[in-house]
């Protein structure tokens, strides 16, 4: 058997093939691309694509794409095959530079929120050289940014990008006042990553699953997680298959998944990758969640990236861990007393951002599936919150109130001054209900859902940070030693009294906490309705025009395609409730009550003085529970059609959110109070007893 140090990136055109199939000097301009972001010549472009073509075919390619990721979130690609005819009725396999830098994609089915007018339906794709190209399924991907011809940019990669340029410059700016050189600063994510496992002889069973990845229906399960006997659990064989499959396509794709285990859901399970700068971690994120859904097919099952499939035991998140990262880890305590004020800098920067931006943030990982899991059990709430852990709190506590800082080991500590005590990584993270946390040297987001495309969240906090970075490096222009000691203190001190009430140390989970957040004045968008308004709020605008991440009209293209998403999915989740209810549950249950009701007829005409109450009772409970459910579904009829009716997006998406949904829950559990009490074998569906425990 292969090592599997031998065949890790074997599928990748990384630096090292670079370095073995390049020509020295065409390697060193693409490096220069690569790294210093320096214009790649058409030359060198060509020398690159035929080696890259000539690697790609030995690899068993056939065909190249353009890898980008539209508005939609998804990646999309267009195979194009290297094949190129010759007169004499042969073919040769060739791929030009031009080829491989920029490509066209008639794009127009593509959402772009009125970017391209239909008359300028083309926009055009150019390669990423900062994210490696592969070989997927026999074909070459060439990661790429999507634009309108126009220059707008009409994916997700191309301002996540922008916004790791900008958090680059101002942490630069911030560097340079503590004297470092400037030097490379990269945002870093590792992507933790919740699936669910299911077999697909039920999944087809269910058109709600298959519609729209969760089930509209369904009763808890006799037993659902609270004997914890999943989590952590010895992994089952076929699971396991999987599991290994999925490791060997990712390690060869060069994704460096590390971790894997079961979850504590029934049917629940993670893989943590090894953390890479944002972009490629990103794109790694999707690769990996391609993946999961194609390979499971292999073993019978069905790989759901729902945030929510199942109602009642826990839905899946992505934690999105994210860094600093220059010559060390910006956000490591340092050993030396100037180090630490930069951490603290460094530190507060973020506190900042994550206040100034709270809205932002929420918004990034709005979407109607985590709307079901913001706030349930498992899950933060809607409302941003950072937990820095005792250590650092009792730090931020001295600083805003002045007083002596005394650690945790009684170590007096004067501020600035000394050294920060190291063990601050074995004090942080022991609280897994804040939505921001930081984890020793690194910040754990977890509202993002298992389902969404992490560039918005990470380029919204790059952009933030960014921001609290300029706002520093502006405010410290031209000061040096002493002074500008004195004045960073006292920076800090301001800027974390104007934001403490973004800390949160208690139980996330807790109702207490929603009524302290109010008081604290924080925002609590609890649906995807009232949560994306903001992204077109001038304060956001200013902060993505301020910073070149996004101009106004891509700020409302994106706001204008996450409201659409938001309301189609929504109307396919209420056609599908529907035709369900219609289609499979009325006849199953109406099919039920007339053998009851038959029975009862039976048994009657055989012993007329028979005891027939219990099937008397059943008989109209069941009639009881059809007749709830028509009412249910007349109403959601009703507040559907209206819903369509309204021309306006967010309008649309307010009724959606506050009238249509509760209407949808009501119909569900008069449908869920059936299943219970309708015999197994007239029930239309796989039940949940069913479906989590057999995986
Ligand atoms: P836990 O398992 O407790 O959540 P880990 O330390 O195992 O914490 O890390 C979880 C994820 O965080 C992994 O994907 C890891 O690669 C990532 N991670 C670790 N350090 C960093 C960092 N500096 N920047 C971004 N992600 C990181
Ligand atoms: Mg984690």
């Amino acid at each position: 058997m292969a090592r599997v140090s031998d065949t890790y990136g074997s599928m990748v055109f990384n630096e090292h093939t670079m370095q073995e199939r390049l020509p020295s000097a065409t390697y060193k301009s693409l490096l220069k691309t690569m790294k210093q972001g320096e214009p790649l010549e058409i030359e060198v472009a060509n020398v690159v694509a035929h080696a890259m073509k000539e690697w790609a075919i030995e690899k068993g390619a056939t065909h190249f794409t353009h890898w980008f990721q539209p508005l939609s979130g998804i990646t999309s690609e267009k195979h194009d095959s290297f094949l190129d005819p010759v007169s004499d009725g042969r073919a040769i396999m060739s791929f030009s530079g031009k080829e491989l830098i920029s490509g066209e994609s008639d794009a127009s089915s593509f959402p772009s929120g009125g970017l391209r007018a239909t008359f300028e339906a083309r926009g055009y794709t150019a390669w990423d050289p900062t994210s490696y190209a592969f070989v997927k399924d026999e074909v070459l991907c060439i990661p790429t940014a999507f634009c309108s011809y126009t220059g707008e940019a009409l994916d997700k990669k191309t301002p996540l990008l922008r916004s790791m340029s900008a958090i680059e410059e101002q942490a630069n700016r911030v560097l340079a006042l503590f004297g470092w050189e400037p030097q490379r600063v990269v945002p870093t994510v590792g992507a933790e990553q919740e699936y669910f496992l299911i077999s697909e002889k039920d999944y087809a069973k269910r058109q709600d699953l298959v519609m729209c990845g969760r089930t509209l229906f369904g009763y808890a399960p006799c037993k659902g997680q609270e004997l914890e006997e999943h989590y952590f659990g010895a992994i089952r064989p076929t699971v396991n298959e999987f599991m290994k499959e999925l490791d060997d396509e990712l390690w060869a794709l060069g994704v460096p998944a590390r971790t894997k285990h079961n979850e504590v859901a029934p049917a629940q399970h993670e893989l943590a990758p090894i953390f890479t700068n944002a972009n490629r971690g990103v794109d790694e994120n999707l690769l990996t969640m391609e993946k999961m859904r194609l390979l499971a097919s292999h073993y019978g099952l069905v790989c759901l990236l729902h945030e929510k499939p199942f109602e009642g035991i826990n839905g899946s998140g992505k934690h999105n861990n994210w860094s600093l990262s220059a010559s060390k880890n910006l956000f490591d305590p340092g050993e030396s007393p100037m180090d630490n004020l930069r951490f603290l800098v460094f530190l507060t920067a973020v506190i900042q951002a994550v206040d100034d931006y709270q809205e932002l943030l929420r918004m990034s990982v709005a979407s109607a599936g985590n709307d079901h899991r913001l706030g349930a059990d498992e899950a933060p709430p809607a409302i941003v919150s950072i937990f820095l852990g005792d250590e650092l709190d009792a730090i931020v506590d001295a600083l805003v109130d002045d007083h002596e800082y005394e650690s945790a080991e009684k170590v007096a500590m004067d501020l600035g001054v000394d050294v920060l005590p190291n063990f601050l990584k074995d004090n942080t993270d022991r609280n897994r209900t804040s939505p921001f946390a930081f984890t020793g040297n690194k910040f754990e987001f977890r509202m993002p859902g298992s389902n969404v495309n992490l560039s918005d969240a990470n380029m919204i906090l790059n952009t933030a940070v960014a921001k609290s970075f300029k706002d520093f490096a502006d405010a410290m222009e031209g000061k040096e030693g002493d002074e500008f000691e004195t004045a960073t203190i006292a920076y800090i001190r301001k800027t974390l009294k104007a934001h403490r009430r973004i800390i949160f140390n208690g139980n996330g989970y807790a109702e207490e906490w929603e009524r302290e957040a109010e008081r604290r004045g924080l925002a609590n968008h609890r649906t995807t309705a009232d949560a994306l308004p903001c992204f077109v709020d001038p304060k956001s605008i200013a902060l993505f025009e301020g910073l070149g991440v996004l101009s106004e009209a891509e700020v409302r293209s994106r706001y204008e395609v996450k409201l659409e998403k938001y309301n189609k999915l929504l109307n396919i989740e209420a056609r599908t409730m529907k035709r369900m209810v219609r289609r499979a549950y009325l006849p199953a249950i109406n099919d039920y009550a007339a053998e009851v009701a038959r029975g009862i007829t039976a048994v009657r005409a055989a012993a007329a003085d028979a005891e027939v109450g219990q099937q008397e009772a059943l008989l109209h409970k069941l009639l009881a529970g059809v007749k709830e459910i028509d009412a249910q579904l007349q109403a959601l009829d009703a507040a559907h059609h209206a819903a369509l009716g309204l021309p306006d997006q967010q309008q649309r998406a307010n009724k959606y959110a506050h009238e249509i949904v509760p209407i949808m829950e009501k119909l569900r559990a008069a449908v869920d109070e059936m299943e219970v009490v309708t015999d197994r074998d007239h029930w239309p569906v796989p039940t949940y007893n069913d479906m989590l425990f057999y995986v």
